[in-house]
């Protein structure tokens, strides 16, 4: 019977082809790693052909393990989020190099729209802010910068579309749509509305009819081109990967929320159908849209989570590999007073200061390795503390956070998230929550489950629960080393 789920886990340094029982359970994967284009200070850029061959790749490796196309119920795509592709409808090649979703060349065209006095409109909207991090303000500069992106605007064949709009191109031989989660990290579509509005693409510059349709997360959303793997597998799931890990840890009610701690940390907080409206400088986006329904998340980022315990590694040499921290962050009490501000590439949310640049306070002579690298793994429960409190402030305080990402794979930072926080933590066993997220929604959009609830059920594997276990005194002592040092980056 045909019940294999193929995820198709488009990540920024890899490409991954997943499959899944539909129980939830992994069954096989291939990855292949992408080139990363730095043409400027600044810059990332990505070659979608590379990324269409690499996915057609992966995929042509799982496939047989599953014993064939034949065996595949369905097909969920996940995505690196805001990456903009460019190219022509009528040939199906791109335009030029595909700008990725940390490329900060847009800053001056956000510093004028800001300026012009659009951000607080914009966030009403949109529930993003003018920064280059979000794809519209991309598509612009292709436009402005590209010639042949510019020509084929005015020859009415540009396609502009997110990684997973890009596949879908590909994969259905020439369906140009967006789900509804990759949309809503455009600045081109209102939180409230179905569609890129015209409006704020006449803001941003951007053509209208160069955009995808919009459409659902889960569903029967299009079907491969029957050449591509000997059979027409249905297209069920897309997903944006944050909202995707946020699915694939189940977080399906109002108040639940997942960190993810990468390279930065990603946190999502369930909003149920209520549209988010931060005053404290978090983000809105969708989190699921199936049958026209959506619902919202709160998201806050910070922008270094797991890069300070490589530059440890890589810069510093005060361990050889990540997971030496956690020994010892152990082999010592406490860290001495030494605190770190892990603002090397600026502070994201709830701070925004792309201006700040990291800190360490506290040495002495009895600083050591073992010091540093316990007040790095602190910085974590520190900078999620203060996202804790801004998520608070917008009247959505956190039950128990369920946590992901590599990092996540650190109990004494497991265990130092719930003390300071003061809350449980759950880490599940399957620490893949992104590829899951996309399962569940493929399986959901398959039929294989009635609905997204039962696929999380039934998918979502075990979990370690670490339970807060800390004396006041000690956390109001941490919470005053780190607002000083905070001050002070
Ligand atoms: P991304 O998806 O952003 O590439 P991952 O989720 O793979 O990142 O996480 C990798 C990051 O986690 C690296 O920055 C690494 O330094 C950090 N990391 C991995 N294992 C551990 C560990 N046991 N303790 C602390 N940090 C870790």
């Amino acid at each position: 019977m045909a019940d294999y789920i193929l995820v198709l886990d488009e990540g920024t340094t890899s490409t991954r082809a997943m499959l899944f029982a539909s129980d939830g359970v992994l069954a096989a994967s291939a990855q292949k790693e992408l080139t990363q284009h730095y043409p400027q200070s600044g810059w990332v850029e990505h070659d979608a052909a590379e990324i269409w061959d690499k996915t057609l790749a992966c995929a042509n490796e799982v496939i047989p393990k599953a014993g064939g196309a034949a065996m595949i119920a369905a097909i969920g795509i996940t995505n690196q989020r805001e990456t903009v592709v460019a190219w022509d409808k009528s040939t199906g090649e791109p335009l030029t190099r595909a700008i990725v979703w940390q490329d900060r060349r847009t800053e001056p065209f956000c510093i004028e729209l800001r300026q012009a006095g659009h951000e607080a409109e914009v966030q009403r909207r949109t529930g993003l802010l003018l920064d280059p991090y979000f794809s519209g303000t991309k598509m612009r500069w292709m436009l402005d910068n590209v010639p042949e992106v510019r020509a084929a605007a005015d020859e009415g064949t540009l396609a502009f579309g997110t990684v997973e709009s890009w596949l879908m191109f590909k994969l259905t031989g020439g369906d140009h749509v967006s789900d509804a989660s990759n949309a809503s990290r455009t600045l081109l579509m209102e939180l409230a509305g179905e569609q890129f509005d015209e409006g704020l693409c006449d803001l941003l510059g951007v053509p209208h009819a160069a955009l995808p349709r919009v459409v659902d997360m889960s569903g029967a959303l299009g079907e491969t081109e029957t050449s591509l793997f000997g059979r027409a597998i249905p297209i069920t799931g897309l997903v944006g990967d944050q909202q995707a890990a946020t699915i694939g840890q189940a977080c399906l009610a109002p108040g639940e929320t997942k960190a993810t701690y990468g390279t930065g940390a990603f946190v999502l907080t369930n909003q149920g159908s209520t549209i988010p409206r931060s005053e404290n400088r978090l983000l809105g986006t969708v989190l699921t849209q199936i049958g026209g329904e959506r619902t919202y998340a709160i998201e806050g980022s910070v922008f270094v989570a797991g890069s300070l315990v490589q530059w440890l590694r890589d810069s510093l040499g005060i361990v050889d590999v990540a997971s030496q921290t956690e020994e010892l962050a152990k082999s010592i009490p406490d860290c001495g007073g030494v605190t770190i501000v892990p603002a090397l590439s600026g502070l994201g949310a709830p701070h925004w200061r792309a201006e700040a640049r990291g800190v360490i306070t506290g040495l002495s002579f009895a600083s050591g390795k073992a010091e540093l690298a316990r007040a790095a793994l602190e910085a974590m429960a520190h900078q999620t503390y203060d996202l804790a409190q801004a998520f608070a402030a917008d009247g959505t305080a956190w039950g128990t956070l369920r946590i992901d990402g590599g990092m996540a794979a650190n109990d004494w930072m497991a265990q130092d998230l719930a003390d300071m926080l003061g809350l449980p933590v759950e880490r599940p066993d399957f620490i893949e929550t992104t590829a899951l997220g996309a399962a569940m929604l493929a399986a959901a959009g398959a039929g294989l489950y009635p609905d997204l609830d039962s696929a999380a059920q039934t998918m979502r594997g075990k979990l370690a629960r670490f339970e807060p276990n800390m004396e006041a005194d000690v956390r109001e002592d941490r919470l005053t080393r780190w607002r000083k040092a905070l001050a002070a980056a």
